[in-house]
């Protein structure tokens, strides 16, 4: 065990139903961005730890309750988690802000939010099915089931580390699957006190949930090769994914990718400017730009480009700070290097600022061209590049010309521009008039370079879902068996 100073919290991680430490007695620290202080220490768990893991939720998936329980049951026990998780909000809200030093607004909503999920995919545990098929031969029976994949490993990221674990649990629990996660080693906390306060007081078996704690390839790597995980859920950056699905190709895991994105936020000259501008706002600054989907590239028609960037800067004066320090300061170096031009913020706040000791304050770039780094390249932090555009031809071309394809915004009243455009760009999600709308119902997900498949919706059940097909012969055996069964 390293020293640690005992006014520091102490986590257990849970695996098999029970709270424990990691196999080596080593922890890490959890750092509050705010003060800049660690608060508490965290298991750090390794391929030991993730092969008990692994091996107790295939027990529970091979000879355990879970996936042989009634589907209706499985229902049930969703929608008591949600249950539990509204009872417990405000609490894992307070845990998820001290890690990553977002806004209590923003983590509070997503927590009071994400009991849908597990309403939503409760109500679809017993609608899960497969169908009969006709035959194409005499006395054949056919028929399709639907069955859960098996062991799932979800890998989450650091800035909204709840909501996307969500987002993966309830269709998975839905499905029938046993899951293990490896939380981010920034933001561990509220998915462990997640697990005593609803996981473990809802009455889930043991094995059926697991969490391993730890670092990306001390942890996350054992994990994604484990061979009895039958399907890895990875939310993160573009290049972690690419490693993840490269490892997990070699033993044939289903993979879904929620990656990076650099999305374009299209203002027309038509739109409703000051719903437009808070919109821009709200795209970049709402989450200190630290959520996939920041519009931070605002592509602005010329007409209006100067009226729009004198509103956009008074307005984002007003925004709150964030953290993320070293990396977003660097990129507003290159920024500044590439010849962009800072209209706003470009630097370090400091106190007085209003900032605690790791935040960067809100940054505003125009003159940019959509070739510079800070145009292409995902800062995941309050950094905007404001790119001129004449027409729509060039809005269109000028969005979709980015390695990534996660979101994007239309702002027009024109609706012919807000249906053709929206068709035109590559990406998973178009808002035209709003920005940053994500809701249980409706698939979410990346073109290009931001990932592959799709979360929420009723859709987001099949990933976790395989299809059997089962022929039964009602009529004589026979035939010559040498030769393949087809019809004749
Ligand atoms: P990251 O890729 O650094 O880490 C994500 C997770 O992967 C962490 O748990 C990390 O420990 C783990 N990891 C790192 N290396 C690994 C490896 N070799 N094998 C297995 N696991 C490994 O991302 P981050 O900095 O935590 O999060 C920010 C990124 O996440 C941004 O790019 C953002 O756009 C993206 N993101 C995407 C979505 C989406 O839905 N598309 C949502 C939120 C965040």
């Amino acid at each position: 065990m390293q020293d640690v100073p005992a006014k520091l919290k102490s986590y257990q991680t849970y695996i098999d139903g029970a709270w424990c430490d990691a196999a080596s007695g080593k922890t890490f620290q959890t750092f509050d961005p705010y003060t800049g202080d660690a608060w508490a220490t965290i298991p750090e768990c390794d391929a030991k730890d993730v092969d008990r893991a692994c091996e107790a939720a295939w027990r529970a998936f091979d000879e355990g309750p879970w996936p042989a329980m009634m589907q209706t049951a499985r229902g049930r026990m969703l929608r008591k988690i949600a249950g539990l998780i509204e009872k417990h909000a405000e609490h894992l809200a307070r845990i998820e802000v001290r890690d990553n030093g977002k806004l209590i607004s923003e983590m509070a909503a997503q927590l009071k939010y994400l009991p849908e999920w597990f309403y939503y995919y409760g109500g679809l545990a017993d609608k899960i099915h497969g169908s009969v098929i006709p035959s194409d031969r005499p006395e054949h029976f056919t028929y399709t089931l639907k069955e859960p994949v098996g062991v799932c490993v979800f890998i989450t990221p650091w800035n909204s580390p709840l909501m996307l674990v969500g987002w993966k649990l309830a269709p998975a629990l839905a499905a029938g699957c046993t899951v293990v996660i490896k939380p981010s080693e920034y933001t561990s906390a509220s998915l462990l006190e997640f697990m005593k306060l609803v996981i473990e007081e809802a009455g889930l078996p043991p094995g059926v949930v697991n969490v391993v704690t730890g670092y990306g390839a001390a942890t996350g790597e054992p994990l994604v090769t484990h061979p009895k995980v039958a399907k890895v859920a990875f939310t993160g950056g573009t290049a972690t994914g690419a490693r993840v699905n490269e490892l997990a190709a070699k033993t044939f895991k289903k993979v879904s990718l929620e990656l990076g994105g650099k999305s374009p936020n299209v203002v027309f000259d038509d739109c409703i400017i000051d719903d437009a501008v808070s919109g821009a706002v709200s795209g970049i600054f709402a989450a200190t730009g630290q959520t996939c989907i920041a519009g931070s590239r605002l592509l602005v028609q010329e007409s209006i480009h100067d009226q729009f960037v004198e509103k956009l800067v008074a307005m984002a004066k007003t925004a709150k700070l964030a953290p993320q320090y070293q990396r977003i300061l660097s990129y507003i170096e290159i920024a500044k290097g590439e010849g962009a031009n800072c209209v706003l913020g470009g630097g370090a706040a400091t106190k007085e600022d209003g900032g605690g000791k790791y935040f960067v304050k809100p940054t505003i770039f125009t003159g940019v061209d959509n070739g510079m780094r800070i145009a292409q390249e995902e800062v995941f932090g309050p950094v905007l590049s404001v790119i001129k555009f004449k027409d729509e031809e060039e809005a269109v071309a000028i969005a979709n010309d980015i390695a990534y394809g996660l979101g994007a915004g239309v702002w027009t009243q024109s609706v012919r521009r807000a249906t053709t455009v929206s068709k035109r760009i590559r990406a998973g999600t178009v808002w035209v008039n709003t920005y940053r709308a994500v809701s249980f119902l409706m698939p979410f997900g990346g073109y290009k370079a931001s990932g592959l498949g799709r979360e929420n919706g009723a859709e987001a059940i099949d990933s976790y879902l395989q299809t059997k097909s089962v022929w039964i012969n009602n009529g004589p055996a026979g035939g010559n068996p040498f030769i393949m069964k087809t019809a004749s």
